[in-house]
């Protein structure tokens, strides 16, 4: 049985907690109440910290349970300190940051990242658009001091550094030391009276203000390709200012796909225009009609692939180099007797002969089972799971090749 509960209530945790649990517990509750997120609530972080301080401490928790909260405070080992200066035991920047320090953190301004849609068309043709982004610029009125020349004055909690000191002592003889934020000054060194704030920035030292970015975006950039504003990012008073990152983000073409330079497409062709040779129009990103042509005499398969040279996209910085122009091809058969039984024998005597097709003059009717073919859908092929294989569903998709829609 412990003698008192406060410091476990406080973690919101059960007398029995693991240290485990009592580590969640207030890196969970350190992160709501921390001053930097959450000024107003400095005593009920003071509370959790000094909870936990002494319940993350196997000795000083013995302690705790044993006489309670007066026990510490009269002290017992590493209790000497006391007074309530008790220092955070985890600093606040490993939690949010994973340990990297405030002070690497902080020598840039933010980042600010802008995505923004472009069209195959604009990254075919370049394009160049104006794009509004809010950002925090120094206050030009009083040069980023927040108030008149001279007129702040050095905290003297931290001495102007913005940064607390406190040694706090885990067993006689062995310290740690904890920086944290200044909390009188928020970690800006100094503090400004109330008269002498600057009106135009209410002493924030910086605006929050629009600008028109002109954004370029060459021939040949690709969907996900960040266009870096050096130093258009938030400024804040003494520090290199961030950037402003634009990512170019592609929408679908209801034709063209991008694959790096090269553009791929679709075409369906009827079985003449496959027999026989074709012309077909095809509309390019710069809107000029090219001509795909196969002359009579070349055939094209189902499911085949050519390409035109030079018709892709541009390369970036080398705009007048293009890649290829890949089309895929489908093949749409004509429809069940198209033609009359008598003419499919004219047919059939310009076309390749028959392979391995039984002649009718040897047939003996004894020694074969005629099996018609049937419409198959491949969708109910669960059903028929006991009595048939079936190709998975990835063994269809690979036979067709190329996935083009047909309509
Ligand atoms: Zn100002
Ligand atoms: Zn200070």
């Amino acid at each position: 049985m412990v003698k008192e509960t406060g410091f476990y209530d406080t973690l919101g945790v059960k007398p029995n907690a693991t240290p485990d649990e009592l580590k969640r517990a207030y890196r969970k509750l350190a992160l709501k109440y921390h001053p930097d997120k959450n000024p107003t609530e400095g005593e009920k972080f003071k509370q959790i910290s000094q909870a936990y301080e002494v319940l993350s401490d196997a000795k000083k928790r013995e302690i705790y349970d044993r006489g309670g909260e007066k026990a510490i405070k009269e002290g017992g080992p590493g209790g000497g300190s006391g007074g309530g200066s008790f220092a955070s035991p985890i600093d606040i920047f490993d939690l949010f940051f994973g340990g990297g320090s405030r002070m690497h953190r902080e020598r840039k301004g933010k980042n600010i990242v802008h995505q923004i849609s472009v069209t195959l068309e604009d990254l075919y043709n370049g394009v160049t658009r104006k794009l509004s982004v809010q950002k925090n610029m120094v206050c030009e009125r009083c040069e980023g001091r927040g108030s008149r020349k001279g007129a702040a004055q050095m905290c003297m909690s931290c001495h102007g550094t913005g940064i607390q000191v406190r040694v706090h002592q885990l067993v006689p003889g062995m310290v740690q030391q904890v920086s944290t934020v200044c909390h009188g000054c928020h970690g800006q060194g100094q503090r400004i009276s109330q008269k002498d704030r600057c009106k135009a920035c209410a002493g924030r030292k910086i605006l929050r203000q629009k600008k028109i970015l002109e954004v370029h975006i060459d021939k040949g950039m690709r969907d996900g390709q960040k266009i870096v504003f050096h130093g258009e990012g938030d400024q804040e008073p003494g520090l290199e200012p961030g950037d402003i990152i634009i990512v170019l983000d592609q929408q679908e073409h209801p034709r063209f796909t991008r694959k790096g330079e090269d553009l791929t497409m679709c075409m369906e062709l009827q079985l003449v225009e496959a027999l026989c040779g074709f012309q077909k129009p095809v509309q390019t990103l710069d809107n000029r009609t090219l001509l795909v042509t196969s002359h009579p005499g070349e055939l094209i398969k189902p499911g085949e692939t050519k390409c035109v040279w030079n018709e892709g996209m541009p390369m970036h910085r080398r705009p007048f180099e293009k890649g290829r122009l890949i089309i895929h091809f489908s093949v749409v058969f004509p429809k069940s007797n198209f033609l009359p039984n008598e003419k499919l024998k004219e047919l059939e005597s310009y076309l390749p002969v028959k392979v391995g097709a039984e002649q009718p003059e040897s047939m003996d009717d004894d020694l074969y089972i005629y099996a018609d073919l049937e419409d198959c859908d491949l969708s109910n092929r669960k059903r028929h799971r006991h009595q048939h294989y079936y190709m998975d569903e990835d063994d269809y998709a690979s036979t067709g090749g190329v996935q083009c829609q047909t309509s």
